[in-house]
């Protein structure tokens, strides 16, 4: 809960959801108001709406450097990873490998662990262990394919370090051996240049929230030629590739949202990496026992996740949430729960690391100030915590440091 009495929030919790851009919400607004019919409408009030769409369309595919016509609307980044991978599953009967990692967000994850069940199909899924600091060894990669794979399943960027997987060199070698490969890209796109111009990636996911579009839409992006099978059957819709009445005002905003992004990319890139770091750099020096989780540079700008040995991140978000810092612990997903998360596992975080992480994502909204208001939070925070951890305790005397203060003075 937020104290009462502070107004202040820091919101650093960007990778679970961003706000919606003053000037997306403008946007939309009259579509909920005044022009609210439906695209498929013969008359011109409905009829009108699809022009906005296929406009908002076009915007989406100038972002990501792809064609209009490889874009289909989704509900949200989860409806655009099943719908890929089980269209891909569904157009090679044949074929029942995937190759995905262990640090997919549950929407691949728990997809690919679960298929057996959902299609009735013995499936084969190998999910790539990852190195202790998030990233993937390409020869491991290579040698998990066969002529038996499907669709390769790997994301962009990690929702929870931040790292970035080569991508590019990845789907190279998927093309050589002519398997499909679907990327989650919904926390990469907006942050990093995506081009598919350039990555001639089969499927791509984007989710609107994640860029400051509002929750509830989504794409697909797939790539003309692919072979492709409608995951919700209905209308004709979007081709009849999507079926369900178009989520009109949310779809412009979305539109709207990747005009802005692609303009705030150098901000994003050089600004708000630098606010990152800072922030970094500052909490790892005032905090001993701290570690970074993912790679120092092959990452998102924006995401931070760092461990604080010997403290439950359940009450570091309490601690913080009383300053109206916003941030996770794991990720958005997982926290509720007490079990440290998957992709720190994957990582070999040693427990006492896994579960003290908080991630901090930052967006083109945070400000110096709020940096600074993090740094004179959190130390204290920490060490306050630590002195009441019989683990931390435990830790200073085996390192025949009893007697310390508890906040790692020496
Ligand atoms: N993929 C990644 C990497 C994510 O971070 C998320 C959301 O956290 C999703 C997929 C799911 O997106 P949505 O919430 O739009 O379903």
């Amino acid at each position: 809960m937020i104290s009462e009495a502070n107004t202040r929030i820091v919101y650093m919790d960007n990778n679970a959801t961003t706000r919606v851009a003053p000037e997306v919400l403008e946007e939309m607004l009259p579509y909920y108001s005044d022009f609210y019919g439906n695209p498929s409408s013969m008359h011109t009030f409905g009829g009108q709406l699809g022009k906005k769409v296929e406009q908002a369309r076009k915007k989406i595919a100038l972002l990501i450097g792809a064609s209009p016509e490889e874009l289909i609307f989704t509900s949200c980044g989860t409806e655009s990873d099943s719908t890929a991978i089980l269209a891909a599953l569904q157009s090679q009967p044949g074929k029942r490998h995937i190759v995905t990692t262990r640090v997919e967000h549950p929407a691949v994850k728990h997809l690919c662990e679960g298929l057996d069940k959902l299609t009735g199909h013995k499936h084969k899924v190998t999910q790539l262990q990852v190195e202790s600091d998030g990233t993937i060894d390409m020869q491991r990669y290579e040698e998990s394919l066969t002529d038996e794979t499907a669709i390769i399943s790997i994301m962009w960027a990690n929702n929870e370090t931040g790292v970035i997987f080569p991508i590019e060199k990845m789907v190279a070698i998927a093309k050589a051996r002519g398997i499909l490969f679907h990327t989650d890209a919904v926390q990469a796109v907006g942050k990093i240049p995506i081009n598919m111009a350039k990555v001639p990636v089969d499927f791509l996911s984007i989710s609107g929230h994640k860029l400051h579009a509002p929750k509830g839409v989504g794409v697909l992006y797939v790539r003309k030629g692919t072979p492709y099978v409608p995951f919700l059957v209905g209308g004709h819709q979007e081709q009849g590739r999507r079926g369900g009445t178009e989520n009109v005002a949310s779809i412009i905003g979305l539109g709207k949202a990747c005009e802005l992004v692609a303009a705030q990319l150098d901000d994003e890139n050089t600004r708000v990496r630098a606010l990152r770091d800072r922030l970094e750099e500052a909490l790892m020096k005032a905090i001993p026992r701290s570690i970074l989780n993912g790679h120092k540079t092959d990452r998102l700008p924006n995401t931070s996740n760092i461990s604080f040995e010997y403290v439950e991140g359940e009450a570091i978000l309490l601690h913080l949430d009383r300053f109206g810092i916003c941030a996770s612990s794991g990720s958005a997903c997982t926290s509720g729960s007490l079990e440290p998360s998957h992709v720190l596992r994957a990582m070999g975080v040693p427990f006492t690391a896994a579960h003290g992480s908080i991630r901090f994502s930052l967006s083109v909204y945070n400000t110096e100030d709020d940096v600074d208001y993090v740094i004179e939070h959190l130390p204290k925070i920490i060490a306050d915590l630590r002195i009441m951890s019989p683990f931390w305790q435990e830790a200073l005397k085996k390192e025949g440091e009893a007697g310390s203060c508890g906040c790692g003075c020496k």
